[in-house]
């Protein structure tokens, strides 16, 4: 089969979905031509823009509000549409990704739908790729898991999110110190800029003494607040992940949002926190070169060269396996072994003593690996620095506030793993993943009816995973209206329960 050539038509606002298909086309084989890359300055925009559609058999129109509004957009379709018309085979494809329909001359189109409004985006998606002649999978279908665009799953998931307390009164906060990753520095000053100190002093851990001050009442630090942090300060600070309105509903409280650097004012109640921090990454993630880098990290996915973390403190065996790969053997004290697997090379010597969650080979660590050993707060900071350091190296500057809203969502889920096989209400939620706040609403009610609370393990998930969960769960909450409906208020299972 020849691989098909696509030209993907859009306008610049909807770059991100562009790029997106671009790269998912290109995975699956096909020859893609935008524009963006290939037109040098002082080249004719019309005149190369009528060869790569020339050169295309398909022209994969991006039908949203930005694209009708587009004079290019239109210009690139006409001469499309012109040789689909004149007789030579040129197909034209549109996609909508907003809530507007296609211009007139496409109205006779069927369309791939990837608005906010389509049934299944993953068969959207297949059914494009299948008009193209590409496949994936044994059915031409997507995986479960395929990342969708972050232009729009982002909005999507965060935009609710408010605040809706002024004050939380929770003793949640995280350390702000100085970071250094990956040849980029992010001083603590900035990243306190707008925040508020966390009041009451927690116990303090060995690893930092003396350096945290003591901090005086809630107020949100301003520029001439912050400019007494020296370098090497460590600042207690209220956070969004930590926030006890987060833990409950689906927003935050204003002291762990902060608020202004200048004037010092708190953000106001009910202001759309989370539309406003979508807002600001997607205005980042168009001005970025390179999104790989930053899209796996909102999609939580490993990276490409996946550093192998020790699972235990212990001693270090080296065994080549005939296969090639190595098998890194880690002996603790006790004498329990644990064996990881890696095709790279390794960094620590055989018979070397390491630590659990040290590094083993070289490599980017996998958020689910930190997760696994380090806990839920680690991860959170991890994701949150690395996230603006990876901004950074292109030169972009995200209040880092913005970025921990987004993860302190992708990090508020749970797996549940146990409870009593006999309670309806633990049956229904084994196995699947639920916002936290869901998970501690279920437990108390299940307390107080007396019954066991059902248990579960913390997750890190990606966008887009969120995306897929939270429809599954608003599905799954209006199938179950219909049925409790059904339901005696005195259940059968409790019953049951007491006899036994
Ligand atoms: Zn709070």
């Amino acid at each position: 089969m020849t691989q098909p050539r696509v030209f993907i038509s859009y306008s610049h606002k909807d770059k991100l979905v562009a790029k997106y298909l671009a790269a998912h086309l290109q995975e699956r084989g096909a020859e893609v031509w935008v524009d963006e890359g290939e037109i040098l300055v002082g080249d004719s925009l019309l005149a190369k823009i009528a060869q790569g559609v020339q050169r295309a058999s398909f022209v994969i129109a991006i039908i949203s509000r930005n694209s009708i509004g587009s004079r290019w957009v239109r210009k690139e379709l006409a001469i499309a549409m012109h040789k689909e018309v004149s007789g030579r085979r040129v197909v034209v494809l549109p996609v909508r990704v907003d809530d507007s329909g296609p211009p007139n001359f496409l109205k006779d189109k069927l369309y791939c739908d990837l608005s906010a409004d389509a049934i299944d985006w993953n068969a959207e998606l297949s059914r494009l790729f299948r008009s193209l002649g590409l496949t994936s999978g044994a059915h031409g279908t997507l995986a479960e898991n395929t990342p969708l665009p972050l232009s729009l799953t982002i909005p999507a998931v965060f935009s609710q999110h408010r605040i809706l307390e002024s004050n939380c009164w929770g003793f949640g906060h995280f350390v702000a110190d100085d970071v250094w990753t990956g040849g980029i520095y992010i001083p603590v000053r900035q990243r306190a800029l707008g925040r508020v100190l966390a009041e009451t002093p927690a116990p303090l851990s060995r690893s930092v003494p003396r350096r945290i001050k003591a901090p005086p009442t809630s107020r949100v630090l301003t520029l001439s607040a912050v400019s007494e942090y020296k370098p090497g300060a460590a600042l207690r600070i209220r956070g969004l992940a930590t926030c006890d309105t987060f833990a409950r509903r689906r927003g935050f409280c204003a002291v762990c949002y902060g608020g202004d650097p200048m004037t010092g004012a708190f953000v106001r109640r009910a202001t759309q926190v989370g539309r406003s921090a979508a807002t600001s990454i997607l205005t980042a993630l168009e001005r970025a070169q390179d999104i790989s880098a930053v899209t796996r990290l909102f999609e939580a996915g490993p990276a490409p060269g996946r550093m192998v973390l020790s699972p235990a403190d212990g001693v270090v065996r080296l065994e080549r396996t005939a296969t090639g790969t190595l098998r890194i053997a880690v002996t603790d004290d006790s004498g329990e072994c644990f064996n990881v697997v890696t095709k790279d090379d390794p960094t620590v010597p055989e018979g070397d003593r390491v630590w659990l969650g040290q590094a083993l080979t070289q490599g980017d660590p996998s958020p689910h690996d930190l997760l696994q050993m380090f806990g839920n707060k680690f991860v959170e900071r991890h994701l949150v620095t690395e996230l603006a350091a990876a901004f950074m190296r292109q030169g972009i500057r995200i209040p880092e506030r913005d970025l921990e809203l987004l993860v302190a969502v992708m990090t508020s889920y749970v797996k549940v793993e146990g409870g009593n096989e006999q309670d309806a209400l633990v049956r229904r939620h084994k196995g699947k993943a639920l916002p936290r706040r869901k998970f501690f609403s279920t437990n108390n009610r299940l307390l107080r009816l007396g019954r066991e609370p059902i248990l579960a393990r913390p997750l890190v998930l990606g966008v887009s995973e969120i995306f897929h969960l939270e429809r599954a769960l608003v599905a799954d909450l209006a199938r179950n209206q219909r049925r409790w409906r059904l339901i005696p208020t005195r259940s059968p299972v409790v019953k049951g329960r007491k006899l036994t």
